[in-house]
């Protein structure tokens, strides 16, 4: 893994979501090329956490949410159909250090999603990403290991409303289709804000600099 610091929270933002959108669209429109030197502007940017720093202090988190997540699974009642909500950005993938397409998955958080889901737990993924990238989003998590039971992504009218409520929304309707959502795992404020799961575990943003 290449050692990258990362810029400031807005420009990484729309750099990211520059090189999403240039994968999403036909090459000739925009290709590769466009999406890494916009990524190189950005980074050129800087900061002041390193790579190794985040992937520890994932870890600790990530520490705290595997026992519970183990037991947990094994007190599911009869007939329950346990979910765990996880956002992207940050959380799942490195969004903010793996500037390639598909992006690399956040290990921390992946080895809790694989022990999840290989003990049945559904994985859904909640994302203030638009809608247009919502195929290239789903390939890349199932490209790194992520076995996606849904992903909700913004659609136009939901780009009006705040991040929490409408993150917070598509939790409700994820528990109204039957599931029980024992963990949402996120990295910012706004991913975990509104209730709607049993237990909440914030990676760090860093006072906002992730997305
Ligand atoms: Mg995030």
């Amino acid at each position: 893994m290449t050692f990258r610091p990362w810029a400031r929270r807005i420009a990484v933002g729309s750099a990211s979501a520059a090189a999403l959108v240039a994968f999403a669209v036909p090459a000739e429109a925009a290709g590769p090329t466009t999406a890494s030197t916009s990524a190189t502007a950005a980074v050129t940017a800087a900061a002041d956490v390193d790579y190794t720093t985040w992937q520890r202090d994932c870890q600790t988190v990530m520490d705290q949410a595997l026992p519970y997540l183990k037991q947990r699974i094994a007190d599911a009642r009869p007939g329950e159909r346990q979910a765990i909500v996880f956002d992207i950005d940050n959380t799942t993938l490195e969004t903010d250090f793996g500037f390639s397409f598909p992006q690399p998955a956040n290990r921390p958080a992946l080895r809790v999603a694989q022990y999840a889901q290989d003990h049945g737990v559904a994985l859904f993924f909640v994302t203030a990403r638009p809608g247009i990238i919502a195929g290239v989003t789903d390939f890349n998590l199932e490209h790194v290991g992520y076995d996606v039971s849904g992903l909700y992504v913004r659609g136009f009218l939901d780009l009006f409303k705040n991040v929490a409520d409408y993150k917070t929304a598509q939790r409700v309707d994820i528990e109204k289709r039957g599931y029980t959502i024992i963990a949402n795992i996120g990295n910012s404020a706004t991913d975990l804000s509104g209730g709607h799961a049993e237990k909440t575990y914030k990676l760090p943003d860093y006072d906002g600099q992730l997305s």
